[in-house]
């Protein structure tokens, strides 16, 4: 079998177009590639090693050498005169295009054909594309305007059944499917009388407006006709590839039973809203009015931009895949789908062609022009499509404009519905306007979540994508204490549930009243409660909350939402502003602790399969030590005026956290000032390891903080953020429990204080056993310290350590909360 090598500058390139020739061709074809130089990331090419290559390739049917372009050539010519002779007519160099080419060349071989078989497909490898475009020689207009010949064509009648019809997931799989096959495809509604369109063009297909029952008929001509139309048969009998999605108000996966009108979520905020369903609008970009000159020059623009943004929404796509799973990343698989539909693209190309206008204009006026169409369907969902629409189109304008993509804004005083909410997203919400939060997937521990109770905003999150079908203005009664959204609720219910949220207001108040003093237990033992915070806004809320001081500055949300990393004077006048505010109150500042769903556009990193196990947290501090470093410096200076504690994030072992207190030493040495000496130092105990070594790494550190939304997760196997295990995810389950014991046994050994941080410290239930298991520190979103530091209040020592020892029997997670409610019912 002839066997390929495959000739780049870039090691990725070769690497990628030999998988997509693999793909195509199968396993059996041997491809090797020769990309880049020596040094990993090193662009170039080098005779030596297409040699290499070539030798690695090496079969008797032949071997052929396709390159990218310049000096991919010489090297290659250079490869084959360093050849022996007799070798040398069995290596052909192929001018074909390099992907295309390597694809057609790998499906040939695969079949056995001899070299100049296979060179010859390779060489046309350009052609399937040209015919698409309609630019080949001799073929007609683009598929989209040329008219079918119904008589020659092959007939589909489906009836979608999708629960929502065509809308952007199925649309794109249909496109999918009908443009893998070489026949043209054309789809129309007969229900609505829509169409025929193109069955390449997302727009077109999802402009048809297919809803659930609607009869459409698919059409295809060419060599593929039927099989084609067996392939979209047997999509449609799959259900286009969507999930299950229950009716409203039929039974949910979701841990509430919804009555009916209800959604059913996962409590994530606790708390009462009221008001009209609102989403973010992306935010408008200003493009400048100047006349394109150069229109190629343009259209190259208008490329690069349409792959950067694509390349955004891939690494979305792969972060959010990484978190909830593939199936629920499929809403990306359509907004990729919208950066190659035609039906979008071709007046672009138009526009800056014939018009002479910019790219971004021209890009601009398209995406308004589709946007206006989908909003003109009569079916709600569909029309929501549009925002995901100008949001991409937001993206590639911005690219095109070279500024950064501007974040969403919340227009009107509501409540926001979203498919998921970014923690940037998240911490730009404003609570004047974001009256409630209720989206459709997410966990109770998941970043936004953490916000929106910071902020003190009520939030039921993994309420299932059927909350974005509500309308924008639709009024909506939020019940996050049960998790559930009440879509156009009756009189009656708005009043009980106004009536609720004023007791509940009232009650918070009177919590309020005692909160600023400190909270000591029955026995008279003071418990510090502090406010876990990302921003110095947050101060004032978490000092009228009562707050002893600030136990975790979330520090990475300083630097979420920018395009670039903040310079030490700019964190150095952040952690001061927050020090100064605290007028003498401890502050914990945590070392950045980004990664997993937290990522840094500044700070890229190669995609990871689980972003979770991955390089975040102090790994990520290690791997980039210039970051760290400069960070470790901001804070020195600040703890050098006011009461400040540093504490590493998501340490694993003691080696981790000697190079971290390395680091520090580092820094202290290039600031050329002594530490100071209050300063203390702390670890996150969040992984499993670190809880059960907690004995070997106490004496090394001041103070242990125990992070129980990690140690969750990792301990339970179970996701953050992701709504479909959030019920596993109980940091009250004894595992977690017996963790947070060895903590605080190894920190009471060792004379080290153990404090938790993570959001069970905000759960009045939780406060008698952390306190029984030995925990001194509680820190939490600031709402939750009135009432928490009641609890501390109403907790009696002796008692707690009794119940934190039955709890630490017990074999459930359900089996503790059922303890803990009884002992709270029991106080006097
Ligand atoms: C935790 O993991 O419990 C914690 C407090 O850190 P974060 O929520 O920021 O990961
Ligand atoms: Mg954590």
């Amino acid at each position: 079998m002839v066997s390929l090598v495959l000739v780049s500058h870039s090691r990725r390139l070769a690497e990628g177009a030999a998988e997509l020739a693999r793909g195509m061709g199968g396993p059996d074809v041997r491809i090797e590639t020769a990309g880049g130089l020596e040094a990993p990331e090193a662009v170039g090419t080098d005779a030596a090693l297409v040699l290499a290559a070539i030798e690695r390739a090496w079969s008797e049917d032949g071997v052929l050498v396709l390159m990218d372009l310049g000096s991919a050539i010489l090297s290659a010519e250079m490869a084959l005169d360093m050849l022996p002779q007799e070798r040398r007519a069995k290596v052909r160099l192929c001018a074909a295009p390099f992907v295309e080419g390597a694809v057609a060349a790998a499906v040939t071989a695969r079949l056995g054909a001899p070299l100049d078989q296979v060179a010859a497909e390779a060489a046309g490898g350009l052609q399937p594309k040209l015919t698409h475009l309609g630019e080949a020689p001799g073929v007609a207009a683009p598929a989209s305007s040329a008219p079918l010949d119904r008589a020659v064509a092959r007939t589909l009648r489906l009836i979608v059944r999708n629960a929502h019809g065509l809308h952007a997931r199925p649309a794109a799989r249909f496109v999918q499917t009908a443009s893998s096959f070489d026949a043209d495809v054309r789809v129309a509604n007969l229900t609505a009388g829509r169409g025929p369109v193109s069955a390449r063009s997302l727009n077109a297909v999802a402009t048809l407006g297919v809803g659930k029952g609607d009869e459409i008929e698919v059409l295809a001509v060419g060599p593929d006709a039927d099989r084609v139309l067996a392939a979209l048969r047997e999509l449609a009998e799959r259900g286009f590839d969507e999930e299950f999605e229950p009716e409203l108000g039929a039974e949910s996966a979701a841990p509430a039973t919804a009555p009916p009108g209800a959604l059913a979520g996962i409590p994530a905020s606790p708390g009462i809203a009221l008001g009209p369903a609102r989403r973010f609008h992306p935010p408008q970009l200003e493009v400048p009015s100047a006349r394109a000159t150069d229109p190629e020059g343009e259209l190259r623009a208008l490329e690069r931009a349409l792959a950067a943004a694509a390349a955004d929404i891939e690494a979305q796509r792969a972060a959010v895949a990484g978190r909830v799973g593939a199936s629920r990343a499929g809403i990306f698989d359509a907004h990729l789908l919208f950066l190659r539909d035609e039906g979008i693209l071709e007046p672009v190309r138009r526009r800056i062609r014939e018009e002479g206008v910019t790219a971004a204009a021209a890009w601009r006026a398209a995406v308004e022009e589709a946007a206006a169409s989908w909003e003109a369907l009569p079916d709600p969902y569909q029309r929501a499509r549009a925002a995901d629409l100008r949001s991409v189109g937001l993206r590639v304008l911005a690219h095109l404009l070279g500024v950064p993509v501007p974040a969403p804004r919340l227009e009107e005083e509501g409540i926001l519905l979203a498919p998921d909410l970014a923690p940037a997203d998240a911490a730009g919400l404003d609570p004047a306007r974001a009256l409630g939060v209720a989206t459709a997937s997410g966990g109770p521990t998941s970043h936004a979540a953490i916000l929106a109770r910071s902020l003190g905003i009520p939030a039921v999150v993994g309420l299932g994508e059927r909350v974005l079908e509500i309308a924008e203005g639709t009024p909506l009664a939020l019940d996050a204490d049960v998790g559930l959204l009440h879509v156009a609720p009756p009189p009656e219910l708005v009043r009980e549930l106004e009536a609720r949220r004023r007791a509940r207001a009232e009650a918070e108040a009177a919590a309020r009243a005692e909160a600023r003093a400190p909270a000591r237990t029955r026995d008279g033992i003071e418990i510090e409660v502090a406010a876990n915070i990302g921003a110095p806004q947050e101060i004032p809320a978490a000092l009228a909350a009562g707050c002893d001081g600030v136990g975790l500055l979330r520090t990475e949300f300083l630097f979420l939402g920018r395009a670039t990393m903040p310079s030490e004077e700019e964190q150095t006048a952040a952690y001061r502003e927050i020090a100064r505010a605290l007028e003498g109150r401890p502050l914990v500042i945590r070392a950045l602790d980004v990664g997993a769903d937290k990522p840094l556009p500044y700070l890229a990193q190669p995609p990871e399969p689980n972003p979770f196990l991955g390089v975040r947290g102090l790994r990520l501090g290690l791997a980039r030590p210039e970051v760290l470093r400069t960070q470790l410096r901001a804070i020195l200076r600040v703890a050098a005026e006011h009461r400040v504690r540093v504490m590493f994030p998501m340490v694993t072992t003691l080696e981790e956290l000697r190079a971290a207190r390395e680091h520090l030493r580092a820094a202290v040495e290039e600031l050329g000032r002594p530490i100071p000496e209050a300063l203390e130092v702390g670890i996150m105990v969040e992984v499993p390891a670190a809880a059960l070594l907690a004995h070997a790494l106490a004496p090394e550190v001041d103070f242990l903080s125990v992070g129980t939304n990690d140690l969750t997760q990792y301990a339970l196997a179970a996701d953050r953020g992701n709504e479909r295990v959030a019920a596993l995810s109980d940091a009250l389950h004894p595992a977690v429990l017996r963790l947070v014991a060895a903590t605080c046994e190894a920190g009471a050994a060792h004379g080290r204080w153990v404090g938790v941080c993570g959001e069970v410290a905000g759960d009045p239930l939780a406060t008698p056993v952390l306190l029984g298991l030995g925990v001194r520190e509680l820190s939490m979103n600031p709402p939750a310290i009135p009432a928490v530091k009641r609890a501390v209040r109403a907790t009696d020592l002796g008692r707690a350590r009794e119940l934190a020892a039955r709890a630490l029997e017990l074999p459930t997670a359900a089996a503790v909360r059922d303890l803990l409610a009884t002992e709270l019912g029991d106080r006097p």
